[in-house]
């Protein structure tokens, strides 16, 4: 059997999705900037496309999206677009993060700081999540932008948004959120949420990868990192990926329709293999599953490597994730983990499972068992496991 538990990386393409997007490979495949019927028979898919994706986040219209080729993009220009208008070609010199954003965010303000920007890391609580104090506390007359997550990826926690937006408006500081793993897990609304900027990614909601999203409010200036042709009104040149923006389009608006489907079903599926990764001694983990997305569980099984963990689900069909950056051959610990302030054994046991509205019954049930086994096998043969470590931050 194979089982695919890592949704939060990516998503299988919905094959409703697969079908709009089909046409524009090689019946219409003409540049939709093109003046003659090649370009512009794709005008209304695209059209329909932009509106898709206006309705789904809630924007005012059309205008406030600019489509991209991944989040990683979106967020690179929100933060050095942020620093070109305001920092270089204004009066601030500050950003605020959170400790646990994704590399998209920490490594772009990383690289302002080699330019001389002063960046705030917002530290988290037990959770993972920032306390709404310290951001307070840290925004300054010099604060340009926030950026902070909607939901976070390893552990699924879902941020205040609305309350960070707040704190953003009676401040005057521009507010950007990562929504990656917000959108068609939980109800996006930019306009309740009060956010400048917003970043998403078609491929994490089931539709292709290599299409984003930035939601840009009502005209927000925004200096452009890609110069050119002029395309997506003069914001973002580059000739469109009609497929990608049609299917990104459609994925949107199935995510939103499968909002209900993901707050029970998922869930239901979700809260089953939790409860009985729970019931295996040792055990944690992170966040109420009401404070969650409805897909994902980050569990530490006390004594086992996660990669120890993941290689042997593997064995079995079974795909999940540690979290970590896995780009060298060491064993890494979840860099979420160690912002929570989890020893760093502890943070080396993380193991992150995510599902979707395409997982089944069948899949959960058949994970569980060989999670189990897989516990009992580790654990049996682990000289690692007879201590007790503890969580010296939380004393979880
Ligand atoms: N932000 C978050 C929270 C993510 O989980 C990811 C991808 O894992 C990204 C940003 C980057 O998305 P992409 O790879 O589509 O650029």
């Amino acid at each position: 059997m194979r089982v695919y538990l890592d949704n939060n990386a990516t998503t299988i393409v919905d094959p409703k999705v697969y079908e709009m997007m089909e046409p524009f490979f090689i019946q219409m495949y003409g540049n939709p900037n093109s003046l003659h019927r090649f370009g512009s028979e794709s005008h209304p898919a695209l059209r329909c496309a932009m509106d898709q994706l206006y309705k789904g986040i809630n924007a005012r219209n059309e205008d406030d999206i600019v489509v991209t080729s991944c989040a990683t993009e979106s967020i690179n220009w929100v933060i050095k677009g942020v620093y070109f208008d305001h920092i270089v070609n204004g009066e601030k010199d500050h950003i605020i993060i959170s400790e646990v954003e994704h590399p998209a965010v920490s490594a772009t303000c990383k690289f302002l700081e080699s330019l001389g920007v002063k960046v705030t890391y917002l530290p988290v609580n037990e959770k993972g999540v920032i306390e709404l104090e310290s951001l307070k506390n840290a925004i300054t007359p010099t604060t340009a932008l926030v950026s902070i997550m909607w939901a976070n990826n390893e552990t699924g926690m879902i941020f205040p948004i609305e309350e960070i937006g707040k704190i953003c408006r009676e401040n005057g500081v521009l507010f950007h959120s990562d929504a990656v793993q917000a959108i068609g897990k939980v109800s996006v609304d930019v306009q309740k949420a009060g956010v400048d900027f917003m970043s998403f990614s078609a491929h994490k909601f089931h539709g292709p990868k290599g299409v984003g999203g930035l939601f840009i409010k009502d005209g927000q200036k925004l200096t452009s990192l890609l110069h050119g042709g002029e395309h997506m009104g003069g914001r973002r040149s580059g000739t469109l990926n009609t497929a990608g923006i049609v299917g990104m389009g459609m994925a949107m608006e199935l995510a939103v329709a499968n909002l209900d489907f993901e707050k029970n079903n998922v869930k239901r599926l979700r809260d089953k293999l939790e409860d009985a990764i729970l019931q295996i001694e040792d055990t944690f983990v992170i966040g109420t599953k009401e404070e969650r997305t409805p897909n994902t569980i980050l569990v530490s099984v006390k004594g086992i490597e996660g990669e120890a963990m993941l290689w042997d689900l593997n064995k079995n069909g079974i795909a999940a994730s540690t979290g970590s950056a896995c780009a060298s051959e060491a064993l890494e610990s979840n860099p979420v983990m160690e912002a929570i302030g989890a020893e760093a054994d502890l943070a080396h046991t993380a193991l992150r499972l995510s599902l979707s509205r395409f997982t089944t019954q069948e899949e959960i049930d058949y994970t569980i068992e060989i999670l189990k086994a897989a516990v009992t096998r580790l654990r049996g043969i682990s000289s690692t496991y007879s201590y007790a470590p503890t969580w010296h931050k939380s004393g979880l």
